[in-house]
């Protein structure tokens, strides 16, 4: 006996003992009550498996401990035995909402100290009660760790000194009784579970504000005492990359994952030339261990990592959770067990998160890696890219030639910085949303993009920014843009590089099968609509030919064409543009083999093709042979107060016909001469942001005749539809009329979310994370469909649209197009299609084969 001591005094409010179960084969067990790790340790139960006498308790019995209803604790310990001694562990309802940690030993005192002397020895028998006294004291009692710091050679003097510091410091004598002791852990961690840290940490891993924490007790296997004892964790596939191996740790005389962090003393699984391993020094229980894992991925269905002790030779399997993957080995372990006919297909497809497919996409900073946070703005494009800082296109363009990686740095980026984005590996802007210039062109271009970072300040003069503390980061600095969260962060932090291995392309065959909404790519360039191929896009749902203009020398004539006198002088420079249209769209037709393409006419105003600084106007009179006050004068009088709303779409279209002519006669010459070299082609022609029936009939007209002189001209017979672009809330208002006069009505949500919420889509960056901070909109709507405002309008148009015209084919191409809440929504009122960024088409097909498994009714 080391020292009388007091009676314990667990003093406890007796509840009904529904709420404790003792889990044996047929223990009615929930993880939505006693957590998943309960659920878990009931099927190796079932298995067979020898796993120590388990309790659970379920979440209202914890949420009551935490509000001061106990348990009968004594009826708990009643089924361990005279001697008890137990572990504790969290249960929550999903494994990675975490817990609080676990607590080892309990039922350890004074008395069963002296009587483990007799057995394993003074130094095996304080190691335990140590550490549960230095457990105990830090995560029940509350004090510093530091001064409970585990001796290499533990003892009973050290014992006793441990003891000594714990009545020091609490002014009371270790408690002795097993009760208290266990109604301790069991109120600190319930209480632990309800605190404001735990709750927010978990509510950032997805779960629920009121999560429920169930936990278990259980019979320690102790890894310590006589024989081979000892503790290690196994587990059957790699983290990282999901590849079958086996990987593990185990450690004589040691408890829990001791194993894992112990280098010195930790022992290698299977037999290995580097040292011995339990293979050698525990045969049979190493081969009982092995049959174990392969009996649990059987019929738990998973990959787990076991923990295990061995007591005397003999194995025990204390605990069983899923293997923590990257999202690379989320993929191939799905793949896996689906082709060793483990799981179906389907529930295959069902447990990759579309978000993993974005990851595995993209270049992403390691999660393991420092990051020293710059500033935080809106996610834009996923992926994650370093490179010196630049601050004008011209400036990435030369970072390119050398050969240098670079970060292209601008307040906002207009058409003109699309040379300078296709030069640079990242961009990051200080206004923009989800839906602006640099955030379209970035997904389109696979482009890790950051918008609307507003705390940034830039110093143009100084070719600097300056950060929200204070640092300032010149040109040629190495900054890393993080797309996928938005972060800005100092230097170059390790990557993980993307990852497009076979199991992520049996799994897209897989989704293919069960998707049952057609996915299609907004794809401008030919790149873009390789990317989209090679992603199995049935088409192109929006080409923005605008984008073309900007391409090489193209910039020059398009000018020209916007300082034509008439317009007959403007037809003479669009025929030169002609053949550089044609070429394009010959080039896409070509790659996209027969399938559809539909190709948007032009829709930006035009003051977006021209320079906006007194040098670039010098440049352009320059150019043209102008003075550079007519230049200027142009420019003030294309320049419009809200461009969003003013001259641009139908509305240059009509005003400035000879545009569409010369795009509709690139189009359907295109046609005739990609389809003598190729599968057939039926161009789509749509209409960009159409607010009127006559808007329609008008272009109509012109395009129909264009198509009927090409024809002609070339006497080939060719078939194309022309449909509209729903972008103003007009349009789908009179859906009817329009539809009509339409094939295809194809909803442009940017622009609808736009004028819907009568917000600009280039400025809402400003204010939007305050918005969504305080409640006023659940999410950023460009980048979350509004299905209650924006919804309401689709679905009338839709309805209406198809009242007009049975055959109408429905879609939606705006930005949203690739996220799940917009395919559920689409799915549920039957549209034909949904388009995205090119490299959103895995993501796309994913969500949709998942809604399509799980069939949710309506939204
Ligand atoms: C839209 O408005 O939804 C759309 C796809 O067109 P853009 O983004 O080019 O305006
Ligand atoms: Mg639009």
């Amino acid at each position: 006996m080391l020292r009388p001591h007091k009676a314990g005094a667990a003093v406890q409010k007796i509840v009904t003992l529904k709420e404790v179960t003792l889990i044996t084969p047929t223990a009615s067990m929930d993880a939505t009550v006693h957590g998943g790790r309960a659920k878990c340790l009931q099927r190796l139960v079932c298995l067979e498996m020898p796993v120590p006498t388990t309790v659970a308790i379920s979440f209202q019995a914890v949420h009551g401990i935490a509000t001061g209803r106990m348990p009968n604790v004594s009826a708990i310990l009643s089924h361990f035995g005279e001697a008890p001694l137990v572990s504790v562990r969290p249960s929550s309802q999903d494994p990675d909402w975490g817990g609080p940690g676990a607590i080892l030993n309990i039922g350890m005192n004074d008395a069963r100290f002296d009587a483990m002397c007799e057995t394993m020895g003074e130094a095996a028998a304080a190691a335990v009660y140590m550490r549960f006294i230095q457990c105990y004291a830090e995560h029940v009692a509350r004090l510093d760790p530091e001064s409970f710091h585990m001796p290499d050679t533990p003892s009973g003097e050290t014992l006793h000194a441990f003891l000594a510091t714990y009545e020091a410091e609490t002014d009371e004598e270790f408690p002795q009784d097993p009760q208290e002791q266990l109604a301790e852990v069991l109120r600190s961690m319930a209480r632990t579970w309800e605190g404001t840290t735990a709750r927010l940490l978990r509510q950032a891993k997805g779960a629920p504000a009121d999560a429920g924490l169930g936990l278990v007790v259980q019979a320690m296997a102790l890894g310590v005492g006589a024989g081979e004892c000892g503790a290690g964790v196994v587990q059957f596939v790699d983290a990282t990359t999901g590849a079958p191996s086996l990987i593990g740790r185990y450690q004589s005389q040691a408890q829990g994952r001791d194993a894992l962090h112990d280098n010195k003393r930790a022992i290698y699984l299977t037999k290995d030339k580097r040292g011995a391993a339990l293979e050698d020094i525990c045969p049979d229980a190493f081969a009982e261990l092995i049959r174990i894992g392969g009996l649990a991925r059987k019929h738990l269905r998973e990959e787990m990592q076991i923990e295990f002790t061995i007591q005397n030779g003999k194995l025990h399997i204390l605990d069983g959770v899923r293997v923590q993957r990257s999202s690379r080995a989320v993929v191939r372990v799905a793949v896996d067990l689906a082709n060793d006919g483990v799981i179906p297909r389907e529930e295959a497809v069902m447990r990759v998160p579309p978000s993993a497919l974005s990851e595995m996409l993209h270049r992403q900073v390691d999660p393991r890696a420092s990051r020293d946070l710059i500033v935080r703005g809106i996610a834009a494009s996923p992926g994650a890219a370093t490179g010196r800082i630049v601050f004008s296109s011209n400036e990435a363009q030369a970072s390119a030639a050398r050969g240098e990686a670079c970060i292209l740095v601008r307040r906002e980026t207009t058409p003109e910085d699309i040379r300078g984005m296709h030069a640079a590996n990242g961009v990051l802007t200080m206004r923009g949303g989800v839906t602006s210039h640099a955030a379209v062109i970035g997904r389109g271009l696979g482009l890790p993009c950051v918008v609307g970072a507003s705390d940034l300040e830039i110093n143009a003069k100084k070719h600097a920014i300056i950060t929200p503390d204070g640092r300032s980061f010149v040109e040629g600095d190495v900054i890393t843009v993080d797309g996928t969260t938005g972060d800005i962060l100092a230097g170059e932090p390790a990557m993980l590089e993307a990852a497009l291995d076979e199991w992520f392309r049996t799994l897209l065959t897989w989704a293919e099968e069960f998707c049952d909404i057609g996915i299609r790519a907004n794809a401008d360039t030919p790149a873009d609509a390789q990317t989209a191929r090679n992603f199995d896009a049935q088409g192109i749902g929006l080409c923005r030919t605008e984008h073309m203009f900007f391409e090489g020398d193209r910039l020059g004539v398009m000018r020209e064409m916007i300082f034509a006198d008439d317009a007959d002088d403007r037809r003479e420079v669009l025929e030169r543009l002609l053949p550089m249209q044609r070429s394009d769209f010959v080039e896409l037709f070509k790659i996209m083999q027969g399938l559809p393409v539909c190709i948007r006419l032009f829709d930006p105003p035009l003051h977006e093709f021209l320079p906006s600084d007194k040098a670039g106007m010098r440049d352009l009179a320059e150019g043209l042979d102008l003075h550079l006050s007519e230049v200027m004068a142009r420019v003030a009088a294309l320049e419009e107060y809200n461009p969003m709303l003013g001259m641009r779409g139908v509305r240059l279209g009509i005003s400035v016909p000879e545009i569409y002519d010369m795009q509709a006669r690139a189009i359907f010459e295109a046609t005739v001469v990609a389809s003598r070299k190729g599968d057939p082609v039926a161009p789509e022609v749509m209409i960009p942001l159409v607010s009127a029936v006559r808007e329609v009939e008008l272009v109509k007209t012109r395009i129909d005749a264009v198509a009927a002189a090409v024809k002609a001209e070339t006497g080939v017979d060719f078939s194309y539809r022309l449909g509209v672009m729903v972008e103003t809330p007009r349009a789908a208002l009179r859906a009817e009329d329009i539809a009509q006069h339409a094939a295809f009505m194809s909803f442009g949500t940017n622009d609808l979310t736009q004028m819907t919420y009568g917000l600009s889509r280039d400025d809402a960056g400003r204010f939007m994370s305050s918005y969504v901070r305080q409640g006023v909109y659940a999410e950023d709507p460009f980048h979350t469909l509004d299905v209650e405002g924006v919804g309401e309008l689709l679905s009338i148009g839709a309805e209406r649209g198809r009242k007009g015209n049975e055959n109408i084919v429905l879609s939606i191409c705006g930005e949203h197009g690739g996220s799940r809440a917009a395919i559920a929504f689409c799915r549920a009122r039957g549209f034909d299609y949904v388009s995205c960024s090119p490299f959103r088409v895995p993501v796309a097909r994913l969500s949709a084969a998942q809604l399509a498994i799980s069939k949710p009714e309506t939204i």
